[in-house]
């Protein structure tokens, strides 16, 4: 049983104040894009995981955990015992999804081993409840299931489908190394309490769904904003300089994705996009320049 998942980038992350859980509120604009993860679940004797990269594909496989820290498995786990079966599974992960990116892979692995999981084990992804499920594991896991775009509230994890027309094409800057998500928003609140700012009630931005449901790339990329972005740049000041080799390059929008290192530009059109990536990848600003497209479907078994 095979499922492909998509990597999300966040077109808007609003953070909110801090919570007395640890966790901000958020208004979190989530897009799924073509750059897949496989996750394929096979009968085992006991629970295992494998990761492998995708053809092409320049992932850190070595920084991602194969016990029973790997997401995918805590996801498998999770589902045998609300199912009440055994969690004899092998997960053979196929990662193109960059490892601590910002894009969600680990949260991408786990919905699609939810959803891998689910069909293996004859039960009705519905009836299973898959999205409570996926809330459990992380605040992106639910999206990962949906797909497409979609504003999520709370943690992220409360999810209102967007409308959109047409199709958005996307470059994405790899960057050598993770950067820790938890790193990144308490870099943020130190920013924010060094600089005596209230953190504001975040809110979807009217112009980002005004121009997602008119289809208009050039709108889309003058609306684009991560509340992340001065944390994450100030934690790898090198995104900076890739960043504004995009925007000289003629991006319409430029932006470190979730909680980086990945950037993430927009282009006009499949062409654009092309253009777009080669350029970037001449100045040698990125680990591995790739294009995608979005929105895409969620978790898909093939
Ligand atoms: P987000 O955008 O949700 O903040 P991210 O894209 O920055 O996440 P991930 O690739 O999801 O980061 O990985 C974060 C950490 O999770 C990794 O450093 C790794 O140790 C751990 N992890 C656990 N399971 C996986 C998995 N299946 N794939 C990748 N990383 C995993």
């Amino acid at each position: 049983m095979t499922v492909r998942v998509p990597a999300k980038v966040n077109l808007q992350l609003g953070v909110g104040p801090l919570r007395d859980d640890g966790y901000h509120d958020l208004v979190n604009v989530f897009h799924a894009v073509s750059l897949f993860d496989e996750v394929t679940a096979v009968p085992a004797r006991e629970p295992r995981v494998t990761v492998e990269a995708a053809p092409d594909a320049q992932v850190a496989i070595q920084d991602v955990p194969v016990d029973g820290g790997n997401l995918a498995l805590r996801a498998a786990r999770l589902l045998a015992g609300r199912l009440g079966v055994e969690p004899d599974v092998e997960l053979r992960i196929r990662k193109a999804i960059p490892v601590a990116g910002g894009m969600a892979g680990g949260s991408a692995d786990a919905a699609a081993a939810l959803l891998a999981c689910a069909r293996l084990w004859d039960a009705d992804p519905d009836a299973a409840g898959l999205p409570e499920l996926a809330a459990e594991i992380g605040s992106d896991v639910p999206f990962a299931l949906l797909g497409g775009t979609a504003v999520g509230l709370g943690r992220g994890e409360r999810l209102t489908p967007v409308e959109t027309s047409g199709t958005f094409h996307w470059v994405f800057a790899t960057a050598d190394g993770g950067l820790s998500t938890p790193a990144v928003y308490a870099e943020c609140d130190r920013l924010r309490e060094a600089g005596g700012e209230a953190a504001p009630w975040p809110r979807a931005s009217e112009e980002l769904m005004k121009s997602l449901a008119g289809g208009d790339a050039r709108a889309l990329g003058a609306a684009l904003a991560n509340d992340l972005q001065p944390a994450a740049l100030m934690l790898r000041p090198s995104l900076r300089r890739t960043l504004d080799a995009g925007r000289e390059l003629g991006a319409l929008g430029a932006l470190v994705s979730g909680s980086g290192p990945t950037t993430a530009f927009l282009a006009g059109s499949a062409g654009h996009a092309a253009d777009l990536a080669a350029a970037l990848a001449q100045e040698g600003v990125a680990r591995q320049v790739v294009r995608a497209h979005g929105p895409v479907p969620g978790a898909t078994v093939v």
